[in-house]
């Protein structure tokens, strides 16, 4: 262990006698500074797995939409498990990592099928529902259960680290350990569930990566990074994933005022959405070269490929993408375009499709009438 984050048995001691009243502290602010999101006006362990399977890479603010459309349209994980897939990923759509929803409709299904319907109130039971990983199980159990399990996410472990005047960072192995040893001591066995969240609201609202707001932090007496004069230091900023640029050459196809789609991008992107058909390439060249082998494949039929025709940019994750729109014009019409899905550029707006398509969707309608 580094220095910074190694403690010692009598540092431990103190720091558990000092735990008490930071805790309290803690708690005290929370009840009187919890925002009032959505999801915390119910102890349904149903709910909370939504909403925490929704949070997961994704700000709060966006959430809350989506997560009450998605709790009106299945009130409960029975609802859920026995929905069609379709409908899920519809409401689902403009969230992102759709993995995510396909692995909450199966998670259902599970709970349905093996736990009657109720999101199992044990640790080893809910890690054995697909999608539900230590975070998940842990977050559920401890809200809407009462569980004394920590809960450990980045805004936990940035207080935490401040707290302590710790270096370092999730990634690292050493660090984790530290910050986990730490929660550990300090969780409240009484109201865990609160707890977790008091810290998560902590570092969601008060301490800020870079601008904590120390004047108002409810645990500011104990906090060794604010004595050490620079609590933006702490901890050290995790590495960024580099942002991947690519072209998409995405291909506008009209029959008859309609137009076709397909399941899926390319790569097994955004696969349960409807989608304009689409390949991408290192450069904008490849991917149209690529698409117009991969339609002629797909449709049976010579394809004429004409433009860009609109160019835009989107972002899916790590990847910074540049579209480019080429309109199609099928020669002749074979059994094999039966395969496409045709609608009209109104009715995407409404079907079950992906943010891109929509985009690409909005800005061919835009040209008609322009
Ligand atoms: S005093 Fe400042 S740096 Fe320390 S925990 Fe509170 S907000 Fe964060």
């Amino acid at each position: 262990l580094s220095k910074s984050n190694q403690a010692s048995p009598a540092f431990d001691r103190e720091r558990a006698e000092g735990a008490g009243a930071l805790r309290a502290a803690l708690l005290r602010w929370y009840r009187e500074h919890a925002r009032p999101l959505p999801w915390r006006r119910t102890n349904d362990p149903y709910a909370i797995w939504v909403s925490e399977v929704m949070l997961q890479q994704t700000q709060i603010a966006t959430v809350i939409p989506y997560y009450e459309r998605f709790l009106r349209a299945f009130p409960s994980c029975e609802c859920l498990a026995k929905a069609h897939f379709g409908r899920v990923a519809e409401l689902w759509s403009g969230l992102g990592y759709y993995r995510r929803a396909r692995l909450l409709h199966a998670g259902a299904r599970k709970v349905l099928k093996d736990f009657g319907g109720q999101f199992p109130a044990r640790y080893e039971e809910a890690r054995k529902i697909p999608g539900v990983g230590h975070y998940t199980a842990s977050a559920v159990l401890s809200i809407a259960y009462g569980k004394p399990v920590p809960v450990l996410d980045g805004n936990v472990a940035r207080v935490l680290a401040r707290l302590e005047g710790r270096r370092g960072n999730l990634a690292q192995l050493n660090f984790r350990r530290a910050v986990e040893r730490q929660l550990n001591l300090l969780i409240s066995i009484r109201k865990p569930g609160s707890f977790n969240q008091a810290l998560m609201e902590l570092g969601q609202t008060t301490c800020l990566p870079r601008d904590p707001r120390c004047g108002a932090c409810p645990v500011h007496r104990w906090c060794r990074a604010l004595q050490l004069g620079r609590p933006q230091d702490f901890p050290a900023p995790r590495p960024r994933r580099a942002i991947e640029r690519r072209h998409l050459a995405a291909a506008a196809i009209y029959d008859n005022h309609k137009i076709a789609l397909v399941r899926g991008l390319d790569e097994g992107l955004v696969r349960d959405l409807w989608n304009f058909p689409s390949v991408f390439g290192a450069s904008e060249r490849e991917a149209v070269e690529r698409l117009a082998a991969r339609l002629e494949l797909l449709s049976g039929s010579p394809l004429e490929l004409r433009g860009p025709v609109a160019r835009l940019r989107h972002g899916i994750t790590f990847r910074s993408i540049e579209v480019e729109v080429y309109a199609g014009h099928l020669r002749r019409l074979s059994p094999r375009t039966k395969k496409f899905h045709w609608t009209t550029l109104s009715m995407l707006q409404r079907t079950g499709a992906s943010q891109l398509a929509k985009k690409i969707g909005s800005v061919l309608e835009q040209m008609r009438l322009g």
